[in-house]
């Protein structure tokens, strides 16, 4: 196997014995140390490995980065709560407006106008 072909396989099948947050630290592992696929919630990429609750911390900070410095705490609180919308809609599209609305503790107007934003289609369960 060439260690191209290789590469590709581990990013299919990424598994370990243990994943660990790099940014909160929980971890998961096995009983037995047998190896684990990783979270479907969870993600691994160059920048590290990211829990589903940190997924969303670093989605809702990316969003306040992008903002003036100097922009009210009411912006800032809005803008938060766009980005965490904004981030589940696009990691379960197909989901519901209402289900999504619940998982973010926001009104499925919200949600239905996130996904406008994002150009997202309308699911086709409610
Ligand atoms: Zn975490």
């Amino acid at each position: 196997m060439s260690p191209a072909t290789q590469t590709k396989a581990a990013a299919r099948a990424k598994t370990a014995t243990r994943w660990t947050c790099d940014h909160c630290g929980v971890s998961l592992s096995k009983v037995g140390g047998e190896r684990v696929p990783l979270p479907e919630s969870w993600t691994s990429s160059a920048e590290g490995t990211f829990c589903l609750l940190c997924r969303r911390e670093r989605a809702a900070q990316a969003a306040l980065e992008s903002a003036p410095s100097d922009c009210p705490i009411e912006t800032r609180a809005k803008l938060r709560r766009a980005a965490l919308i904004e981030f589940e809609v696009r990691r379960r599209p197909d989901h519901g407006d209402g289900i999504i609305a619940k998982a973010c503790r926001s009104s499925v107007f919200a949600v239905a106008a996130a996904r406008k934003r994002l150009n997202l289609p309308a699911p086709t369960r409610r």
